[in-house]
């Protein structure tokens, strides 16, 4: 019910929601104490109904909402913490899938030698083949007349030479280019772990 009242602020009955007695209040009133039985009431002006409420009961509702609020933010932050956990793990393993493919390749593109052992392509390998060649080659040439066997012998040797030259080569090329893919891929991964960890940080 709505009164008209010449002070112009409109004025509203509303019923005390503790012991049913009727009160008058402005349209705008949030807070009033019951005349009759002295509880303090919020009232609610909803969609042109008015009523009231304890408001230790406001209060109760209030305090509960801020615990599920504050419960939820919790699961809210131990869910954004499980994850970052799951996205590390996940890192973690790409570089450890990358770590094993890099010691299979480079496994295949070490040196073996007769011991068992292997040895990584290095430049100068190329360059101590193509030496001797060239040393047994000129060794040869100047043996031609030399007695019998000498100067072939020389000739194959500086062939085979050159040969094993080219074959270092090639294999310290492709050792080159498969370390630097593996190292770019590393850089990549462990760039993007040590973002997510900086943002985990931030939290
Ligand atoms: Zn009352």
């Amino acid at each position: 019910m709505t009164y008209g009242v010449c002070s112009g602020v409109e004025v509203v009955e509303v019923a005390c929601n503790k012991c049913g007695a009727p009160l008058e209040v402005g349209e705008d009133t949030k807070f009033v104490t019951c005349g009759f039985c002295k509880a303090r009431l919020r009232i609610r002006h909803k969609g042109g109904a008015h009523f009231t409420e304890v408001r230790k009961r406001v209060r109760a509702v209030e305090k509960k909402t801020a615990a599920v609020e504050k419960k939820a933010a919790a699961v809210e932050k131990k869910a954004a913490s499980l994850d970052f956990e799951v996205k590390e793990l996940r890192l973690k393993q790409e570089l450890d899938e990358l770590e094993d493919r890099w010691r299979e390749e480079r496994e295949e593109l070490y040196i073996r030698q007769k011991n068992g052992g292997t040895v990584r392509p290095e430049a100068w390998h190329a360059q101590l083949a193509f030496a001797i060649a060239g040393c047994a080659l000129v060794a040869g040439l100047m043996m031609l007349d030399a007695g019998p066997g000498i100067a072939p012998a020389l000739l194959l040797m500086a062939a085979f030479a050159a040969v094993g030259g080219v074959l270092s080569k090639s294999r310290f090329t492709r050792f080159n280019a498969a370390l630097g893919r593996y190292q770019a891929e590393r850089d990549d991964v462990e760039y993007r772990l040590a973002k997510l960890r900086r943002k985990q940080r931030r939290r």
